[in-house]
């Protein structure tokens, strides 16, 4: 008797009273056993839940009011109002990730409306300390096929097809799709392979050039990082940065990067002496700026480098900022500190630029493609542009436009005041060799 009460123990999860991942998977694995053998259970389906925005309750109204929605969310998830539902199992399987495993489901639809249901009773309000909140979910469901199968195949694939949901805009349900799996796996076996992309020499950091517009002259280079890989040949980083920023070695990459350029850069120096002299813009995540060692990093490059601190030029996504405002503030002011530049890359994109320009401080703008692209053919463009541009120089910030490809963009930059530019026009990103000729090119001329 004492031991089965333990055992029940410890198939529940003691917050919410529901099943927890053991229970669940005993389920699976005998209703996965059971249709193996012919059993009669109809179409099965799991439907993993995940509530969207669970953090930002965690974290303003507290652990007690997130543990009292959980309890709440799951008594919702117990109940089973309607007649004739289909079997069900419930259980939370972490944090704020709960399953219900669907049997005896005569048609696969069903398994989509009952996932529709089970949301629609989520978004009902909660009363929590007296305040009615919202919280809504995001779901997968996977059906359990004829194929061989385990529970933890099941609970990666439904979470995957979760993950998409909340892509996609989060309080709605996908269905895993074998794409997703096979996309997920092309992921990780680029995610292990990044691993020994710095020890195996595969990273390179190419320079394209930064250009005075109205002399055409070099006045410093974007270093822009490349992955030589053994079998993909050159892979560009707007396909691995965001695998290095979810796996974290965006920290061990970025200082790579800073190395490099900061090194090439005080060798260029040496070779190229001008006044004022080359500066170097490198890509910074905003990850690395969670990064506690950061500034320190850089300053101890500048310091072995011996680069003068404002010809060293830090460039940050405007939308990436939105995640983390506050903290990215004081790191910011802490690089400012030493006296590196910060510069606002692709501006125009994100969602408050007007307030990252009241609340941090950027020496400079970088307008993205998508207007310069347009400046010369477009009115409305033009005029935003040209407003962009007059904002900036009202507070003091130099203004670069980025993806200048024809005689066109760069006449119509000029015409509104653009002081700096890049772009296929002048050069595209070079390997540091082809980078020297154009250095070369310039002194001879
Ligand atoms: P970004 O910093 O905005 O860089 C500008 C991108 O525009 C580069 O793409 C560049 O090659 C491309 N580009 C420059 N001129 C033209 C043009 O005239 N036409 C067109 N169509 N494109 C042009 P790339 O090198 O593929 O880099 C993509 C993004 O990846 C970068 O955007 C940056 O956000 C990120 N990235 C690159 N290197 C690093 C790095 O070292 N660290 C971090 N964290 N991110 C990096
Ligand atoms: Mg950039
Ligand atoms: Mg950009």
């Amino acid at each position: 008797m004492r031991s089965s009460i333990d055992r029940a123990g410890k198939l529940v999860d003691p917050l919410t009273g529901l099943g927890n991942r053991t229970l669940l998977i005993e389920r699976l694995a005998s209703s996965i056993a059971k249709q193996g053998n012919g059993g009669p259970q109809g179409i099965m389906a799991v439907v993993l839940l995940d509530l969207d925005g669970f953090k930002v309750v965690n974290d303003s109204l507290g652990r007690g009011a997130a543990d009292q929605l959980l309890i709440e969310v799951g008594a919702r998830l117990k109940s089973r109002p309607e007649a004739g539902s289909p079997r069900h199992v419930a259980a939370r399987i972490g944090g704020d990730e709960f399953v219900v495993f669907l049997e005896n489901l005569e048609t696969m639809a069903q398994a989509r409306a009952e996932a529709a249901a089970l949301l629609a009773r989520r978004n009902q309000p909660i009363q929590l300390h007296g305040r009615s909140i919202s919280i809504s979910a995001s779901a997968g469901i996977t059906f359990i096929t004829g194929g061989a199968c385990t529970p933890e195949d099941l609970l990666r694939d439904a979470g995957l097809a979760m993950s998409q949901a909340k892509a996609l805009g989060k309080n709605r349900y996908e269905l895993f799709d074998p794409v997703l799996g096979e996309r997920a796996q092309a992921r990780m076996s680029m995610a292990i392979d990044l691993h020994h992309a710095i020890e195996r020499n595969e990273l390179v950091a190419f320079y394209q050039p930064k250009i005075d517009l109205p002399t055409r002259s070099i006045i410093g280079f974007e270093a822009l990082l490349r992955w030589r890989h053994s079998k993909r040949g050159l892979v560009s980083p707007a396909e691995f940065i965001p695998i290095a920023e979810e796996t974290g070695l965006i920290i061990p990459i970025g200082e790579w990067v800073l190395n490099q350029a900061c090194r090439q850069l005080m060798a260029w120096h040496a070779k190229y002496p001008c006044e004022p002299p080359l500066s170097m813009n490198v890509n910074l995540s905003v990850k690395q700026l969670s990064d506690p060692d950061l500034v320190g990093r850089v300053a101890r490059i500048l310091a072995e480098t011996g680069i003068p601190p404002e010809c060293l030029k830090l460039e940050l996504t405007e939308s990436s900022l939105i995640t983390d405002i506050e903290s990215a503030r004081d790191v910011l002011t802490s690089l400012q500190g030493l006296r590196v530049g910060l510069k606002l890359d692709d501006f125009g994109t994100g969602y408050s630029s007007l307030s990252y320009l009241r609340t941090l401080h950027f020496d400079s703008l970088k307008i993205d493609p998508s207007f310069v692209q347009r400046v010369a053919t477009d009115q409305t463009t033009r005029a935003i542009v040209e407003t962009i541009v007059d904002l900036a120089h009202t507070l003091h910030m130099n203004v670069v436009a980025e993806g200048i490809e024809t005689e066109d963009q760069l006449a119509g930059l000029i015409e509104v005041g653009c002081d700096t530019g890049q772009g296929f026009l002048f050069s595209r990103p070079l390997p540091a060799e082809a980078a020297e000729q154009l250095l070369e090119a310039r002194i001879a001329a």
